[in-house]
């Protein structure tokens, strides 16, 4: 059984999430300032050729894919090191899921890649509470007019219902981001859902990822979440309460 709080009630029971530095907000372009001293965001190990495999799963709240350790960023103030990647997406025929907006617009689903600070702290759950303690990149998902789709992303339609898991072989999250990796937007930020803390380095890409519409409608119908005892659509704003991030 889930218990889903309304996000509007959050502050209420989680004090950080009424607090000034809370995510995702609206990029407006026109107000962001160049920073000559922020680095390019250079991924190590995310392209998988060492034969790990990767747990996908759907734990009733949205598809988490856990991340081994040796994938890190360098570009950053510290060295941070992966945890897992998870998708937000809207609900059945809305093309607005996108937590982050950019110049006011929503996109159709972001994707979180979520990393801890492993210079300083020793895991995700310590981490998680220190000021610099996260770092998650930001990838913002359009429909693709051709009709392309990223070969992976499709593998998220596996996982069906709450529970369920699949075991990859040599995924390439590379294959994830966006090509044009020097242009992002950085600002401190929070966990988007309860705790709320406000513990986030955000990167968020300014190009985004194309996926076919064909593939989020067939995600969207097919990733059930267990509520309230009956099986309903998986909706990504629903599922933001139990979310790491
Ligand atoms: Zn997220």
């Amino acid at each position: 059984m889930i218990s889903l709080v309304p996000f509007y009630h959050w502050a209420e029971m989680y004090p950080d999430c009424g607090r000034n530095a809370q995510s995702p907000i609206n990029i407006e372009t026109q107000s962001t300032k160049y920073d000559p001293s922020l680095q390019p965001i250079k991924p190590l190990g995310y392209d998988s050729k060492l034969g790990e495999y990767f747990n996908l799963s759907n734990n009733g709240h949205t598809v988490v894919m856990s991340l081994p350790n040796y994938m890190s960023l360098e570009g950053l103030p510290k060295k941070y090191s992966a945890v897992q990647l998870h998708l937000h997406w809207g609900s059945r025929g809305t093309e607005e899921g996108s937590e982050h907006q950019l110049n006011g617009k929503t996109y159709l689903a972001e994707l979180h890649v979520v990393h801890f600070n492993s210079e300083s702290y020793p895991n995700f759950t310590v981490a998680k509470e220190k000021a610099d303690g996260l770092a998650v990149l930001g990838i913002l998902i359009e429909v693709s007019i051709a009709g392309g789709h990223s070969k992976s992303l499709v593998l998220f339609n596996f996982v069906f219902s709450a529970g369920d898991y699949v075991s990859l072989h040599s995924f390439d999250v590379h294959e994830l981001l966006p090509k044009q990796m020097d242009k992002y937007f950085r600002y401190n930020g929070s966990l988007t859902t309860p705790p709320c803390s406000q513990t986030v380095l955000w990167t968020v890409f300014a190009q985004s990822v194309q996926l076919s519409r064909q593939w989020l409608m067939v995600a969207a119908s097919s990733l059930l979440v267990t509520l309230q005892g009956g099986q309903q659509p998986l909706v990504g704003r629903q599922g933001m309460v139990a979310l790491p991030v």
